[in-house]
């Protein structure tokens, strides 16, 4: 089965909206003509109608970088599946180790986020990712399938067409540091046996996983070898066009 790659960038709490727009008008730059992969741009929540404008026609997919499970409420701060609609989106990230680490996001919280998106309608992005100190006391595997079941509770096969699962090692966020090629790839096998065990085979085979952690122009296209990467979530590098052109373009 041949997985269409997807490479997404997460620009994070950086741009306002005029630099987040000029900035995705770039991107549109260095991605036409690809036509054989996905592009994803999440932009912070206050840039996403300009960049949605931008990029219109192009076939760029716009992100909120988290959403809430409710349409409308009392739930201060958040932003509803509805609301990204709006403004041009059409996917969601969630459980970013950001959201896990700093905002103490539970696993329940994510899948409620998850299913939230899911039932609007939006492609969903769950993110997971070991710590150091996890990996280096041998959990990984542990963590890893603790938080795709936690995080694909009452997802129901028909709407796993809608979900990317982004392998982010924690240790390797911003941090320069990239899980070796045979790290990632081993942790995208296991992910994807998992979601032939909660699933069925086709839908763990044509489901994609990215690989997230100081993905630059200089790994990208080693990365992208490994049988399982089926795209890449990149932070820093995605604020740079020129950089992010160089990773959606890999050979
Ligand atoms: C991320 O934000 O998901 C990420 C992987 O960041 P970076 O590429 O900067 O490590």
């Amino acid at each position: 089965m041949t997985r269409r790659a997807l490479m997404a960038g997460n620009w994070k709490m950086h741009k306002t909206a005029a630099e987040a727009k000029l900035l995705a008008e770039q991107v549109a730059a260095f991605g036409q003509g690809v036509t054989d992969r996905d592009i994803l741009l999440a932009p912070p929540f206050t840039a996403l109608g300009g960049v949605a404008e931008a990029v219109k026609g192009t076939g760029i997919i716009v992100a909120g970088q988290n959403v809430c499970w409710e349409e409308q409420g009392a739930f201060t701060g958040e932003i509803s599946p509805l609301m990204l609609k709006d403004l041009g989106a059409s996917a969601a990230l969630v459980g970013h180790s950001e959201r896990r680490q700093i905002f103490r996001e539970t696993d329940e919280m994510i899948n409620r986020r998850l299913r939230g998106g899911l039932d609007q309608g939006l492609t969903m992005v769950l993110c997971i990712g070991e710590t150091l100190e996890e990996r280096e006391s041998g959990q990984t595997m542990e963590i890893l399938e603790k938080q795709v079941r936690s995080g694909l509770a009452e997802v129901a096969a028909a709407q796993m067409i809608r979900v990317v699962i982004a392998y982010e090692p924690v240790w390797a966020i911003g941090t320069g540091k990239t899980a070796s090629i045979d790290q990632a790839q081993e942790a995208h096998g296991f992910i994807r046996r998992l979601v032939v065990d909660l699933y069925e085979k086709d839908i763990a085979a044509s489901m994609r996983i990215l690989y997230g952690g100081s993905v630059k122009p200089a790994n990208i296209d080693e990365l992208m070898a490994q049988p399982d990467i089926d795209g890449a979530l990149v932070g820093g590098a995605a604020l740079d066009a020129e950089s992010f052109g160089r990773i959606i373009n890999f050979s």
